[in-house]
């Protein structure tokens, strides 16, 4: 039996058949017309439109049969495609090159067979319209007229649905390209920007996965955003892109496109049928890459589309750029606002952020009429724990001090600062006198409990609380000055313990 073989140029043949998008779509009446029209004409049982894939041929329309498909290898339109002109056997059984093949052995016992070739355009033959009888027949120079004439109006229609829907799709491009031109110059949020163009790009080419990745460096690719098709949403795509690939895609300005994806040679996950990969770049420096992918059938990329993967690419390299920018600034703009409110040594809030906090919870307690309590805390003696173990070690004791006093206190609420030198201020919003002395005592009992090995000594602390419910003729600095008297008091009693004051109302 002869075998099939693949033709001449079965790449571009099969590139041609992917850009109509007809394999496995559902029957139309206007084909079925056709196969029921040149059936009659040439008195046969069956006839077909069969459009020839890599592996098997595929009845877009089909009189007289049950199957949707057969195997290419031993197939008649198979042979019928390596001409462009009429394939006529007339008697299967008599030609030696079917006489043993299958679809001749066995149903549908074919014996006859005449294929007109489906040739585009650009000269691809995409398959045929064929009639098929199960006793040696012979074709009137009529019905091979019809024949040829009806193959013909089966291209003129696969062409002119094409032309249409790029009519369409170019439209629907060009809408896209407007909008995200719009969002890229009005936003500098890149997740917003990378999830529009996933979802639209995804929506617009009807494609089942999209996704934009940013790159630092050369390959080291970080995901941003995806788009899955609905359909394919309840099984996540777990394919990765081959590091090789990534690289290549990041190094060129054009798309790699593949209509043909080839499949995992272990294939452990599904690999996508047809890929498009572009970078994004800036001056010729990579910043991302755009992948986009059908699983479920194959797809001939059209110029159009990869014109438009390559405007969106050019259009989003910008924004990445922009928004990184954008985001380097916030990030520098943070950390000096660090720098400038954080005591270098303890590493707590430092006075500026103790003034500005203290003023802000204070027209809080003002506002709700809330106890406000606050707590100055000095290490006794410290000058000594210096003169006797030098500076170094008394800044040792002065971060154990501030770490310890930090983690005794309710971390939403409350706020800790190196007020100055070796003196601490905590306050305690919506506390009363009774609760700040709870919170002095917890922090002693800390302190006496905390790990000391690396200390010279651990030094005790004074502590003076003031604590008040604001009233408008009172003033922050009055608190802060009751508090400070506390201290004072505790000082000249001995140190090492808490002193509580209430700032009076005046009268
Ligand atoms: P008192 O119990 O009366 O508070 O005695 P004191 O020695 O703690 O108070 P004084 O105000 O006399 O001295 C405070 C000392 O704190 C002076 C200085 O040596 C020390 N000090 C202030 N800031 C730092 C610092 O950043 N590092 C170190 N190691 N010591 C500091
Ligand atoms: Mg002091
Ligand atoms: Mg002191």
């Amino acid at each position: 039996m002869l075998q099939c073989i693949p033709t001449r140029f079965e790449e571009q043949r099969l590139a041609a058949l992917y850009r109509y998008s007809i394999l496995d779509t559902p029957p139309e009446q206007y084909f079925d017309e056709l196969t029921q029209l040149i059936a009659a004409i040439c008195d046969v049982p069956i006839a077909l439109i069969s459009l020839v894939d890599s592996d098997r041929q595929w009845f877009k329309s089909k009189v007289g049969i049950e199957a949707e498909s057969g195997p290419r290898s031993t197939s008649f339109c198979g042979h019928a495609i390596h001409q462009d002109s009429l394939f006529i056997v007339e008697d299967a059984q008599a030609d030696p090159r079917f006489a043993d093949n299958p679809f001749v052995t066995e149903e549908p016992y074919v014996r006859f067979y005449a294929g007109s070739p489906l040739v585009t355009d650009d000269q691809q033959i995409l398959g045929t319209l064929c009639v098929i009888d199960r006793r040696p027949r012979h074709l009137t120079d009529l019905q091979q007229l019809a024949l040829r004439t009806l193959s013909h109006q089966v291209i003129r229609e696969l062409e002119l649905r094409r032309a249409l829907y790029l009519a369409d799709h170019r439209w629907t491009l060009a809408r896209f390209k407007r909008r995200l031109g719009n969002l890229v110059r009005s936003s500098l949020d890149l997740d917003q920007i990378c999830q529009l163009a996933a979802q639209e790009l995804g929506e617009t080419l009807e494609i089942d996965h999209c996704s934009i990745s940013l790159c630092t460096e050369a390959v080291a690719l970080c995901s941003m955003s995806h788009y899955v098709r609905p359909e394919h949403i309840h099984h996540p795509i777990q394919w990765h892109l081959p590091d090789t690939l990534a690289e290549k895609a990041l190094q060129q300005d054009q798309a790699i496109a593949f209509d043909q994806y080839p499949a995992e040679k272990a294939p452990a996950v599904q690999s996508p049928q047809s890929l498009l990969l572009v970078r994004t770049s800036v001056q010729d420096r990579a910043n991302g890459l755009i992948a986009l992918a059908h699983y479920s059938s194959r797809h001939a990329w059209t110029s159009d589309e990869i014109d438009l993967l390559e405007s969106v690419a050019v259009q989003l390299g910008l924004a990445i750029e922009q928004a990184q920018l954008y985001r380097s600034v916030q990030a520098a703009n943070l950390e000096l606002h660090q720098l400038a409110y954080t005591d270098p040594l303890t590493q707590i809030p430092n006075r500026r952020a103790f003034d500005e906090t203290f003023a802000e919870l204070w027209q809080t307690a003002l506002l709700h009429q809330q106890w406000l309590s606050l707590i100055v805390a000095d290490i006794d003696l410290f000058k000594t724990v210096n003169d006797r173990f030098g500076y170094e070690q008394g800044d040792r004791c002065l971060k154990h001090v501030a770490q310890t006093l930090k983690t005794g206190i309710r971390q939403q609420q409350d706020f800790i600062a190196r007020f100055g030198g070796e003196e601490f201020v905590v306050l305690l919003p919506n506390t009363d006198t009774d609760g700040a002395i709870a919170v002095v005592t917890k922090l002693q009992e800390r302190l006496a409990q905390s790990d000391t090995t690396q200390l010279p000594v651990l030094p005790t602390l004074s502590f003076g609380i003031g604590s008040v419910i604001p009233q408008p003729q009172h003033t922050p600095e009055q608190l802060f000055r009751v508090a400070n008297q506390a201290v004072r008091h505790v000082k000249d009693h001995g140190r090492n313990s808490f002193a509580a004051r209430l700032l009076a109302t005046p009268e």
